[in-house]
């Protein structure tokens, strides 16, 4: 197996372990274009395209990001990604507007002890479901909101397994972030009952097996008393 690899054409290119201790989980998926999902917190951009290069792939094709939420330690990246490579930003509607208008607390930014800029994105979800076709290859971006408002997290189907992107599912769900434990509680359901084979999570790392995948989303619905 490739350094960093998950599974055929998806690695993990950062997180707290490997690019810095502040980012969330970056992973990468290629399908000729790359696509990347979160960006790390931004001071390990430098790292992360060193990794991708690792893999003997071409920056300059990543052409998306998709962001899970609209928290620091997945969104700090952003502007430089886009400078270095003008990728387009997707994230869904209702987390755009703390990257847009750069707030600093429902960014975290002001917990990590950093600013963040006010920064466009390109594209804002909008529906419970999206798709986005690339090649044959559907990634399916679902809204599952909780830990914020606009939380998704990315599933596709490849090589024989389901994989599942949810970066922190584990919450904390706190006020200031506008989380909501109802909605996280349809939002966990709904995640369990993809029966996914591999989850890749934003701070832990990536579990293997439907048992492990199922096992943890459970334990936190036991932790957040809606189990
Ligand atoms: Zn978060
Ligand atoms: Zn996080």
């Amino acid at each position: 197996m490739k350094l960093f690899e998950i599974i055929k054409d998806i690695f993990i290119v950062g997180g707290p372990e490997i690019t810095d201790g502040r980012d969330g989980c970056i992973y990468l998926i290629n399908l000729g274009e790359l696509i990347l999902i979160d960006t790390g917190a931004g001071w390990s951009v430098d790292k992360i395209v060193n990794n991708i290069n690792k893999l003997e792939l071409d920056n300059s094709k990543i052409s998306k990001i998709i962001l899970t939420h609209c928290h620091i330690d997945h969104i700090g990246g952003v502007p430089e990604f886009k400078k270095m490579f003008g990728s387009k930003i997707y994230i869904h509607k209702l987390d755009a507007p703390p990257l847009e208008s750069g707030d600093q607390i429902l960014t975290a930014a002001t917990w990590y002890q950093t600013t963040f800029p006010p920064t466009p994105v390109d594209v804002k979800f909008n529906f419970p479901e999206e798709i986005l076709l690339i090649g044959e290859q559907k990634i399916i971006c679902l809204h599952t909101p909780g830990h914020t408002p606009g939380s998704i997290c990315i599933y596709l189907d490849r090589d024989g397994k389901r994989i599942l992107f949810a970066q922190d599912l584990h919450g904390p769900l706190l006020e200031e972030f506008g989380s909501n434990l109802g909605d996280w509680d349809r939002s966990t359901k709904k995640l369990l009952d993809l029966d996914a084979d591999i989850l890749c999570e934003g701070h832990f790392g990536i579990y293997k097996t439907k048992k492990e995948v199922k096992d943890y989303i459970l334990s936190y619905r036991r932790q957040y008393g809606v189990e």
